[in-house]
């Protein structure tokens, strides 16, 4: 009795053909009224009332759904319908009982429309009164917003943990490099000023990254512009990360035990890093004492002709003192001093003085290229008292030594 072509008419036009199942659901959407006519294929028309089984009134009355248009075929559905009746496309009712998707009335139209629930914004306009779903429900969007500026707070809770390893490590490196190249190998004291100075620096971009990124996203971007997102809605935005993660966890095993394998490889790391730290200190303490032992035997003075040098050795430059231990008073000076390294590097500098007078020190910067060894000073001077040129060819040596 209810298989074949069913059409019914609507303002003097025929709609059709249906399946009964499908015209039982036009009825339900009220599309079609009791009194509208109803006919199968080749029979008399009857009103949609008289036709058994059609419209069927439930218990308060004629459900409460609206007719929206099908995004494909225009044609009016009820915005309780999983399915397009005339082209079968899928609508909103039953995307929305996909994971993470919602149905909600629209605050203006009622209209029911596909909403996406925590994870995802609220796309596309409302089926009714086609509006912005993102402007129905602002709600939504600040609870979405929200969850984003805290999800931004998570990440930059976890953050420090591989900043710490990975940093550390590599600032470890550069200075146990610096150590193992450089001739004047820095003792522990330069070393652990160094590594206190990372960790310090670490452990204060920490909060300046909070303070720049993460306090301030909790000011959110349009269309919430400037509001403060309060400390309740902080708390609520951690309890639906709480619930998500848990969903997650009981949906995926592997990726928690990825995060489990991760923590444990950043700790090993650490750990490595401590260890590595501790041997370098001791090392470089030791290489530290005896290389100043070795530089206190040698350091000192060497006379030439009434010139007294010293040299002081430093990490990054050494210096030169020239004292004129000579009772005379030099003037118009041309004095060279050829440097010469232990390493056989050799630097020479021009001393650009006028005058020397007596028992005048003279202080010349050399770069640090390795251990002083000799020194030549050479060139003319001019006795002040008698105008006597004299020529200077003054040798100061620091004869190698176990180092
Ligand atoms: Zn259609
Ligand atoms: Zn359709
Ligand atoms: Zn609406």
């Amino acid at each position: 009795m209810t298989d074949g072509s069913w059409y019914y008419a609507k303002g003097g036009q025929r709609v059709g053909p249906f399946t009964f199942a499908q015209l039982q659901q036009l009825a339900g959407a009220g599309a079609i009224a009791p009194a509208d006519p109803v006919a199968r294929d080749g029979d008399a028309a009857a009103a949609g009332a008289d036709v058994p089984g059609l419209i069927q009134p439930g218990p308060g009355g004629p459900a409460r759904t609206r007719l929206v248009a099908c995004p494909r075929c225009q044609a009016p559905v009820s915005d309780a319908a999983d399915v397009c009746p005339h082209c079968g496309h899928t609508q909103d009712p039953l995307l929305a009982r996909a994971p993470g998707g919602e149905s909600a009335p629209c605050p203006r139209c009622h209209t029911q429309s596909l909403v996406r629930r925590e994870y995802a914004f609220c796309f596309g306009n409302c089926r009714g009164c086609g509006r912005p779903l993102a402007d129905l429900h602002p709600g939504r969007v600040l609870a979405f917003r929200i969850d984003q500026a805290y999800a931004d707070f998570e990440r930059w809770r976890e953050g420090p943990r591989l900043w710490w390893v990975g940093t550390t490590a590599a600032a470890l490196g550069a200075v146990a490099g610096a150590s193992l190249v450089s001739p004047d190998r820095p003792g522990a004291f330069p070393l652990l000023g160094a590594t206190g100075g990372v960790f310090v620096a670490l452990a204060l971009l920490s909060p300046v990254y909070y303070v720049a990124f993460v306090r301030g996203r909790r000011g959110l971007p349009l269309p919430h512009d400037g509001h403060r997102v309060t400390a309740g809605e902080w708390r609520a935005a951690g309890r639906r990360a709480f619930d998500r993660r848990r969903a997650e966890h009981a949906a995926g095993a592997p990726e928690a035990a990825a995060r489990e394998v991760r923590f444990k490889v950043e700790l090993g790391l650490l750990i490595a890093a401590v260890i590595a730290l501790t041997v370098l200190l001791n090392w470089t303490h030791a290489e530290g004492v005896s290389h100043r032992r070795a530089a206190a035997a040698q350091a000192g003075t060497a006379m030439a002709a009434g010139i007294v040098a010293t040299k002081d050795e430093g990490l990054f430059s050494h210096e030169v003192v020239l004292r004129n231990d000579a009772p005379a008073a030099y003037e118009a000076c041309d004095l060279t001093l050829v440097v010469s390294f232990a390493n056989g590097r050799q630097q020479s500098v021009p001393l650009p003085w006028g005058a020397w007078g007596a028992g005048e020190r003279k202080a010349v910067k050399v770069s640090a290229a390795g251990r002083i060894e000799r020194l030549d000073l050479t060139g003319t001077m001019v006795d002040a008292a008698s105008r006597a040129v004299g020529r200077l060819d003054a040798k100061f040596a620091w004869p190698s030594g176990g180092r």
